[in-house]
């Protein structure tokens, strides 16, 4: 039930207070004992307790305010201002309840993460939680803006809490491959009971005001400031003497009694049965199975032996360094600090495909008005009969409502006429890979735009700087690669042509971002980063056909990992003529993969490829057809067909991308190792978990790959590209990691 503190006494604390301007006296362990003001007319007497932290008394109401902008992080200065704050509170016989609230735009964000990784000052985090739960007086959390991770945790430590409707809270630890450590695994199922608690930290994603209400989180949600919320709700403790929601940690038989333990290993099963290999999922699960298992203080032991086991180990290091790699990828080098992105308020996409369609709703997604413009109201008419057709399965799936899709419908407005671009802030071309057709698009679509508007191409193997060069304009142009489908990957490649302009560039990527992709920079080159690498996969998997092994074989050996789908699967399901027409193009034949599709087999959509399909069934099954293919070709190449470990299998499918990366980074086609990771992982299904393919390259050892790769190239002499690269060989003799690598060149 929503409890609301009555009118009455809400009005009581929105009221100023009566002006007090006094002269108070600092704690000495702050400005040396100096005599310091104290604030505005309206508010009674503030005082520091040291540079973060100040209390003041309102009648029988303490107030704790944190100010440590600009998210006021629980840094070590906050951590014990609140436990001295709570000693002269509880110590002052006038306060009777105690509101713990936060100035600026949130209340405690999390940790302060420029404390990571140093020796802790106490008091700790578990310690000042502690604190606030022992104390005598009760303590209310009045929440604004987002509390995450610690920050929650320090409000599930206080036996009330309140928030403004804004507020938005979570434990978002899951997503760096550890749990909440605070306490957050043992208090929050205390307070809403396990299974839901579980459904909770799984998520890692954070819920709103009136979810956390709804959960039994929260015990009232109030407009006002976040303080006078605290104060109307302490009012009410006060004089109803209303008993803690919250289940304290003193009584571990309420939280045994609420468990359903079969439920819960039933509910658990479900919402973990898609982590696989993930050590994290798990690991919250053991969690908040402690807290009905066991009582509070041992489990709170066995949690943080458990915590630093995680933050040690490779996966939760995969996740942090996925983290800050995303933050990174924003930061182009070398750009002028005063080049800007340019504002994009409405786009228009020229070409209704497959790629046309999902990259138009990723547009209407994110508010942004589209036209997309295809050549007959056929082709149009396909291309939105497809996008309703995403947008039906989404809302029957429940990801979206049906009120939100005629909202996004609304803002995409087909035409046939290019001229519907003239208004256009930005424009992306998605037709045929086609070099003549695609410059003729851009020289015309340059005189029907406005001064400014940027010109994007989507396509996947062309040279940018060859279609630039159909431009008048070419610093307006750049590529922006989508994936396949275009709606839900969100990998983004932004590729710099020769002359594109550092605001053309810088406004790919900000679009990028607002519409919800992962963008990454590029160079211009062949495949640019992901396809050139991926290039280099493909030839390893058409070698191990080769060699011995079957499409299931090659595939089971990355999705053991944790791939989503192999390779070969992959191909079949996006066709295997689009490959085919490449190597003809560029005379690179690959003899299994050509012969199946010169017995005409192209994969899902003729009902075989490497794998055999049943009618209206996208599951591969094995194809005894091509099987017999694959032991012809091997016997007509003169190979003598051999069993091959998975480990094998996984090396050699793996390692000669990871050169090929190392190539690209050495080359300045992607600007540092962490980029390619992020390429890797939001558009080609690398588990996240193993962090992309340089991040795993470190974890496995550099000197391990360049000598494997020796051995691959001896036993292929007609692949040069299996030689080491130069960079490879250089970090491996040294014995450094591609993480080093990033690291002295962003200090230089
Ligand atoms: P598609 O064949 O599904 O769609 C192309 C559309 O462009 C068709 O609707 C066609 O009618 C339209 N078109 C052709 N010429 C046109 C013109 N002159 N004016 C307006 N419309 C025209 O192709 P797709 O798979 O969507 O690929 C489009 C582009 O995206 C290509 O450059 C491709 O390389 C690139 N791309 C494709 C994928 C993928 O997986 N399909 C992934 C990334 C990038």
């Amino acid at each position: 039930m929503r409890r609301r503190p009555d009118k009455a006494s809400h009005s009581r604390y929105l009221r100023p207070a009566p002006a007090l301007c006094l002269t108070v006296r600092a704690p000495d362990s702050f400005c040396g004992g100096r005599t310091i003001a104290s604030t505005g007319p309206d508010q009674a007497i503030m005082t520091q307790v040291n540079e973060k932290i100040s209390t003041r008394v309102e009648g029988d109401i303490g107030f704790i305010r944190s100010d440590n902008p600009p998210v006021n992080a629980l840094g070590q200065a906050v951590r014990s201002g609140v436990v001295e704050a709570l000693d002269r509170l509880n110590a002052d016989p006038a306060v009777k309840a105690i509101v713990l609230h936060c100035e600026g735009r949130t209340f405690f964000a999390g940790a302060d993460i420029t404390e990571f990784n140093k020796p802790r000052v106490p008091p700790t985090l578990q310690e000042m939680i502690l604190a606030i739960e022992n104390s005598p007086k009760p303590v209310v959390a009045a929440v604004h803006g987002t509390a995450l991770g610690g920050g929650f945790e320090t409000a599930l430590g206080c036996p009330f809490r309140v928030a403004v409707p804004s507020a938005r809270m979570g434990l978002p630890e899951i997503n760096l491959g550890l749990f909440a450590g605070g306490g957050g695994t043992q208090r929050l199922p205390r307070i809403i009971g396990p299974e839901k608690a579980l459904e909770f930290v799984l998520s890692g994603k954070p819920v709103g005001a009136a979810q956390a209400l709804a959960l039994g989180i929260l015990d009232a949600v109030e407009d006002g400031a976040p303080d006078a919320i605290g104060a109307a709700f302490a009012r009410r403790v006060i004089d109803e003497k209303l008993p803690a929601v919250a289940v304290s940690r003193r009584d571990d038989r309420i939280a045994a009694t609420r468990a359903d333990p079969s439920a819960f290993d039933a509910l658990a099963a479900k919402l973990t049965a898609r982590s696989k290999g993930q050590e994290a999922p798990a690991a919250n699960v053991a969690a908040v199975r402690r807290s009905f298992t066991l009582p509070f203080d041992e489990a709170m032991a066995i949690d943080a032996e458990a915590n630093r086991a995680l933050m040690a180990g490779s996966q939760s290091r995969a996740l942090r360094h996925l983290f800050f790699a995303e933050r990174e990828a924003a930061r182009i080098p070398g750009l002028p600090k005063d080049a800007r992105a340019r504002d994009v308020a409405s786009a228009a996409i020229i070409g209704a495909g497959t790629m046309g369609g999902g990259i138009a709703m990723c547009f209407a997604g994110a508010g942004i008005p589209v036209v997309i413009v295809d050549t007959t109201q056929e082709a149009l008419d396909r291309g939105m009969e497809r996008v309703r057709a995403n947008y039906a399965t989404s809302v029957k799936r429940g990801s979206i409502s049906q009120e939100q899709v005629d909202k996004r419908l609304a803002l995409i407005t087909p035409a046939t006429d290019r001229a519907a671009v003239a208004d256009a802030d930005l424009v992306i071309e998605a037709v045929f890979e086609d070099m003549a057709v695609k410059k003729e698009i851009f020289s015309d679509l340059e005189k029907r735009v406005k001064p400014g508007t940027v010109l994007a191409s989507n396509t996947s193997a062309l040279d940018v700087d060859e279609i630039a060069a159909a431009l008048d304009r070419p610093e307006d142009f750049v590529g922006m690669h989508f994936f396949s489908p275009a709606n839900v990957m969100k990998l983004l490649e932004v590729v710099q042509a020769a002359k594109s302009s550092p605001e053309a560039i810088l406004t790919a990527m900000a679009v990028g971002r607002k519409i919800g992709k992962v963008p990454v920079w590029s160079g211009n080159c062949d495949g640019f980063i992901g396809n050139r690498m991926v290039a280099k996969r493909s030839a390893q998997a058409e070698r191990l056909l080769q060699r011995g092994a079957f499409p299931p074989q090659v595939d089971a050996a990355l999705t053991k990992l944790g791939f989503p789908m192999g390779p070969l699967t992959t191909n079949d399901m996006s066709g295997l003529d689009i490959g085919y027409a490449i190597r003809k193009r560029r005379g690179t034949p690959f003899p299994i993969a050509d012969a199946i599709v010169e017995s005409g087999q192209l994969g899902q959509k003729t009902g075989s490829g490497y794998y055999r399909y049943e009618p209206g069934d996208r599951t591969p099954r094995p194809n005894p057809d091509t099987d017999a293919l694959i032991v012809a070709t091997s016997a007509k190449l003169g190979i003598e067909r051999r069993e091959m470990s998975e480990g094998e299998m996984v090396e050699r499918l793996l390692f000669p991308l990871i050169n090929e990366g190392a190539r690209i980074v050495e080359a300045g086609i992607a600007l540092r190792p962490s980029d390619v990771d992020l390429v890797w992982i939001n558009g080609y299904g690398w588990p996240r978990h193993l962090g992309g393919p340089m991040f795993h390259a470190d974890e496995t050892g550099l000197a391990h790959i360049v000598a494997r790769l020796r051995e691959f190239a001896a036993d292929t002499p007609d692949d040069p590209s299996l030689e080491p690269a130069p960079l490879l060989v250089e970090l491996a003799a040294k014995g450094q990691g591609f993480s080093e690598w990033q690291k002295s060149r962003a200090a230089a």
